[in-house]
């Protein structure tokens, strides 16, 4: 990795305060769409610089976010559960977007932390969310799509059961010919990182890891942007530390899992 000692330093800065600019997109670069969907507003930050490089690259970005994040309350934050924890996170999410130069972040307002209930039947909002992202992606038209992995980064149930569903519509053919992406770590990279938010990720073998996106210092700070935006679930100190892992656990490219396999590959489109 080149840029590895700038990237340990830029780690050691402070993430400042949220970012209104977005990344400008380069000339003459690769035209392809590519729609992320994840759980939760701030789970985007685990790929960041890869949209970040995408859209500096002339490809159309979109964060897809599947649930509104009102349960998940932080201490610092003091802000109480529901409508109003909402609102602002959706502002986050926005602010994010902004920050890796995506379009306006689509927010399919799921209640988190709730969908897996088994009434009024098992499965229920899951089945309602797959219809949504089945919509989304048949109106977004995407040449690749992003997700959680099984595994959902470190096991949170919300990313688990959102990747699930994306595969789910994926696999019935809603997003035509194009990729699915799962992002992943070798377990190399776990092993020397601090932990994510206080958790560890869990591995994917180096080999399934075929789609390997480099990035470079914009699209790294960048990232450090998109991390800062996300104001109620963590303090500044707690921002730092996510940056340093993710710069450690993506060691200057994040990379991916494509469903059902494929050829190394080194971008997107
Ligand atoms: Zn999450």
């Amino acid at each position: 990795m080149r840029n590895r000692a700038l990237f340990a330093l830029v780690a050691l800065a402070p993430v400042t305060a949220c970012a209104s600019r977005s990344v400008a997109p380069a000339p003459g670069g690769t035209a392809g769409t590519l729609v992320a969907i994840f759980a939760h507003p701030d789970d985007e930050t685990i790929v960041a610089p890869a949209l970040a490089h995408a859209a500096r690259n002339g490809a159309t970005v979109y964060v897809v976010i599947a649930t509104d994040g009102r349960r998940g309350v932080s201490k610092h934050a003091g802000i109480p559960a529901g409508d109003s924890l909402a609102a602002v996170r959706a502002g986050e999410a926005r602010c994010s977007a902004a920050a890796l130069g995506a379009r306006p972040p689509v927010l399919l307002g799921f209640e988190d932390a709730g969908l897996s209930v088994l009434s009024p039947w098992p499965g229920e909002p899951l089945d309602r969310m797959a219809r949504r992202v089945d919509s989304t992606l048949r109106a977004l038209h995407p040449d690749v799509v992003l997700t959680w992995g099984p595994e959902g980064g470190y096991g949170h149930q919300d990313h688990r059961l959102v990747g699930d569903v994306v595969t789910q519509v994926f696999q019935s053919g809603a997003a035509g010919s194009a990729r699915l992406l799962y992002v992943g770590f070798t377990a190399e990279r776990i092993a020397g990182a601090p932990r994510w938010y206080g958790s560890r990720v869990y591995p994917t073998a180096p080999a399934l890891l075929t789609t390997r996106i480099a990035f470079d210092e914009r699209d790294h700070e960048a990232a450090r942007r998109s991390i800062a935006c996300h104001k109620s679930q963590a303090t500044e100190e707690e921002m730092n530390e996510s940056f340093t892992a993710l710069t450690h656990l993506w060691n200057g490219e994040v990379a991916f899992q494509q469903w059902r396999g494929g050829p190394s590959a080194s971008r997107f489109f």
